[in-house]
């Protein structure tokens, strides 16, 4: 296999029938047959590599994730139903009792739910820091700390975090760095160039890019996948067949459609800038980002999300929200539709003033995840509801 991204996007075909079909066919089967008893028992002991059961292993989530695995040059990887089970099972298999962990401040919504309401059950702690704080990162660590965990860009403020910095703590400190690289896809950031064991994928949003099927993904380290992929056997999380077809499908055009997005975005993001409705504008590729040599440094392009303030607060962002005809207004993101949330009052509302304030979520904070209508219909629209 070559280097070229794209290529290996669309030409890495693990399997073939005897039909000598052109695309890979979807096998929906829960289970695979045996010649005999030996060939049975010395798949089961892990002399051949075959597939065994499909919550193990199935040739169309094997060929998603060799793709993904060649994307962010990793060894190895697994797949998973959603993004949160490929969240839930790394910490599941990699973590026990007692041990700590040390994480960005803002994480997906459910990822900060699984550190407050759930590992705490298992004697599991989490310290946090904030993103414009990274010299605090080597404070927090303990002498049982196991992980460094971190998304890049941030969300919803799309904020960015120095991934040079995080492997070098990392690798000082002897722990194990993750990374959800959710909001870039690996077409613009991988997390192992810069020193991350592992990388975690939501595949629900840029990789299907159609907001069609949910999905998620581990790729790294071989060790460590290997212990996620004996947890995650066990414990059932596994991807299905077909959606794996359909996101192995969604890969052969990661590379042109995440390119639109970005080229959508940042005019997006340069328009709001010029608007008098519109207070701040964060785009990791505008150069009034306040990290944006860090995002430059890492980052091949910008990005899919915008994230603005309106002047007026939450009544200005829900009557910004209100006015929108044709973008939707739906909690998914990396969709080629494009998508505008107003967090403060909707995914974050349950958070205190104070919590909000300190992971960028003020009260007039827009979110868009900009798609890929044409550029003058998006802008328009934006446009007609900020002046409404
Ligand atoms: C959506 C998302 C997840 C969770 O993925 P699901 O597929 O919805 O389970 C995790 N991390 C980030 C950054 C996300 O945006």
């Amino acid at each position: 296999m070559t280097n070229q991204f794209e290529t290996n996007a669309i030409r890495t075909q693990t399997e073939r029938t005897q039909f000598s079909e052109h695309s890979t066919p979807l096998y929906l089967t829960s289970s695979f047959v045996f010649d005999d008893a030996e060939d049975m028992r010395a798949s089961f002991a892990e002399e051949k590599q075959k597939n065994l059961y499909s919550r193990f292993s199935n040739p169309n989530t094997s060929e998603f994730v060799e793709k993904l695995v060649q994307m962010e040059k990793a060894e190895v990887g697994y797949a998973f139903a959603t993004g949160m089970a490929a969240v839930f099972s790394s910490f599941g298999a990699l973590l026990n009792a007692g041990d700590h962990i040390v994480a960005c401040r803002s994480v997906f919504g459910s990822t900060h739910s699984l550190f407050t309401k759930y590992f705490p059950k298992w004697n599991i702690e989490t310290s946090y820091f904030k993103v414009d704080e990274p010299e605090s990162i080597e404070g927090l660590i303990q002498p049982n700390t196991k992980i460094l965990y971190a998304e890049t860009p941030t969300n919803p403020a799309v904020d960015v975090i120095d991934l040079a910095l995080l492997g070098e703590i990392a690798k000082k400190h002897n722990l194990l760095l993750l990374i959800d690289n959710c909001f870039a896809s690996p077409y613009l950031q991988n997390p192992i160039d810069f020193g991350a064991d592992l990388v975690i994928h939501s595949a629900t949003k840029l990789i299907d890019g159609q907001g069609r099927v949910l999905g998620g993904a581990v790729v790294g380290n071989a060790d460590l996948i290997r212990e996620i992929y004996l947890f995650s056997r066990n414990t059932g999380p596994a991807m299905s067949p077909f959606n794996a077809w359909v996101l192995s499908k969604s890969l052969e055009t990661l590379a042109v459609r995440v390119d639109r997005h970005c080229e959508n975005a940042l005019q997006v993001a340069k328009f709001l800038e010029d608007h008098p409705k519109v207070t701040t504008v964060k785009y990791p590729f505008l150069e009034s980002h306040p990290q944006y040599e860090i995002a430059k440094r890492q980052m091949r392009l910008g990005g899919n999300i915008v994230a603005f303030q309106i002047e007026g607060g939450v009544e200005a962002g829900r009557k910004f929200l209100n006015a929108i005809r044709m973008c939707s207004l739906s909690a998914n993101l990396g969709d080629s539709r494009t998508i505008v949330t107003h967090p403060a009052s909707t995914t974050h509302s349950k958070l205190s003033i104070s919590d909000r304030n300190e992971v960028g979520i003020t009260d007039g904070l827009v979110r868009c995840s900009v798609g890929l209508e044409s550029i003058k219909d998006i802008l328009f629209d934006l446009n007609q509801a900020l002046n409404a």
